[in-house]
């Protein structure tokens, strides 16, 4: 399940992120972890439309 480490993602790459994917805003974007390529979920980021997204 990836490689455990949180990177520092700045706010307008979540963002893009975020606006590439658009459609469900139940949940927030994911991005892929640059060390193993795992999925990452921002922890804590509010959205776009609002939406604020914390796990
Ligand atoms: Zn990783």
């Amino acid at each position: 399940m990836g490689c455990k480490i949180v990177e520092k993602v700045p706010k307008e790459v979540v963002e893009y992120f975020d606006m590439m994917d658009d459609g469900d805003t139940s949940i927030p974007p994911r991005f892929s972890c640059e060390s193993c390529g795992a999925e990452m979920y921002p922890k804590d980021y509010i959205g776009l439309h609002g939406e604020h997204y914390k796990i």
